[in-house]
């Protein structure tokens, strides 16, 4: 963020100069051309043929030295714009890393032969499920690699535009089809009150309130706040209303509210559908994004040949928290007690109180039937606890 920050500042100050110049040399321009506008009415004036006077020539000549005057300061100061507009470039030199070969070194084996094509169906793959077909068909096509356009993803892809377009209607149909699976889901309600704030701004407020007695009761419960909104929010939908409180404003934005549960629609169906939000190749960059940075800091600081010698594994030397948005991608497991890495015979068990141990230390915790959690205080028997799988 302060490498962002740094250029930014950098940027700002072309932008200001660029700003101060244009405006500076658009005020002389406009002044040189009122000036010859003046001499030439002036010349147009006098009878054809008649020759200069000499106090007319002096003006002439006075003011063809001041136009070569002021364009010359004008192609100067644009020169030393290029400068600052140069510096911008510099500026992020200096504050981004631009070779990070040094802390990925194994990277350049993604273009090998044998790896290239792998990569190109991760790309093709992420191009379908981010609904672009036709490039992902171009891509297919042209470096035939093989990925199947996968329906599922085609077709949430369609439900989550169309609810970023304003429209809930296939999304409904899609959530409708899978009622009971999405009974604990906040899905169904968010697709209701986006169509009711719909027919609010399309049919009126009637149509919205027929809608909302319809479908909102299923959802009282659950949603007895929200609910109350989407209702109060309606009053402002009728024509000449006045603008509405500030609270209301995102519900009433159909782009927001779009966004909002299109977002909300790609989380709940992968979850249904035991998808991944991201595709393998997103999954990849979000997490290699927050862990560069963090392995580029470590590179810097650790120089020592024994320490350089971690990096000749296949693990990365430091643990990075991926957080929500890179997704919790595991794949190995190492036990927070025991410090050791889950095997076959000493898989990670989840306590029932959400926390994962490895089943050795499960034991060794264990005191007859009963087991506190060594994270929170939660008493549980060690019978309780479920076996993990990573697949
Ligand atoms: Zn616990």
């Amino acid at each position: 963020m302060d490498s962002c920050l740094g250029v930014e500042q950098d940027l700002d100050k072309a932008t200001t100069k660029f700003t101060a110049l244009n405006d500076h040399a658009k005020k002389v321009l406009e002044d040189i051309l009122n000036q010859v506008q003046e001499l030439k009415k002036e010349f147009a004036q006098l009878p054809s043929d008649t020759p200069l006077s000499q106090s007319q020539l002096k003006t002439v000549n006075d003011l063809t030295a001041s136009v070569k005057q002021n364009v010359f300061q004008l192609s100067t100061e644009h020169r030393e714009l290029h400068a600052t507009v140069s510096k911008v470039g510099k500026s992020i030199d200096r504050h981004f890393i631009a070779d990070y070969a040094a802390v990925a070194p194994k990277a350049e084996t993604f273009c090998s032969d044998a790896n290239r094509p792998i990569m190109e169906q991760a790309i093709a793959q992420h191009l379908y499920r981010q609904g672009l077909d036709e490039v992902g068909d171009s891509l297919v096509t042209e470096a035939g690699v093989t990925a199947e356009r996968g329906s599922t993803f085609a077709q949430l892809q369609r439900c989550a535009a169309a609810l970023a377009d304003g429209d809930p209607a296939p999304a409904l149909a899609w959530a409708a089809a899978r009622d009971s699976d999405l009974a604990h889901s906040p899905l169904p309600f968010a697709l209701h009150r986006m169509q009711a704030l719909k027919l609010a701004r399309e049919e009126g407020v009637c149509a919205a309130i027929a809608y909302a007695r319809l479908q909102f009761p299923a959802h009282a419960a659950r949603h007895e706040r929200q609910l109350q909104a989407a209702v109060c929010a309606l009053a402002w939908c009728s024509p000449g209303a006045p603008p509405p409180p500030p609270h209301y404003a995102q519900l009433l934005d159909p782009r927001a509210l779009g966004a909002e549960a299109a977002e909300l629609f790609v989380r709940e169906a992968c979850a249904l559908l035991r998808l991944a939000p991201h595709s393998p190749l997103a999954g990849a960059v979000l997490a290699g994004a927050r862990v560069l940075p963090a392995l580029h800091d470590i590179r810097a600081k650790m120089s020592h040949p024994h320490v350089l010698a971690a990096w000749a594994d296949d693990e990365l030397p430091l643990e990075v928290e991926l957080g929500e948005e890179g997704g919790g991608y595991h794949s190995v497991f190492a036990c927070p007690i025991l410090r050791q890495q889950a095997s076959e015979h000493n898989p990670p068990m989840r306590l029932l109180c959400g926390h994962v141990i490895s089943r050795d230390a499960l034991n060794k915790l264990a005191m007859g039937v009963k087991l506190k959690c060594p994270y929170c205080p939660m008493e549980q028997s060690p019978s309780e606890a479920r076996q993990i799988y990573f697949s």
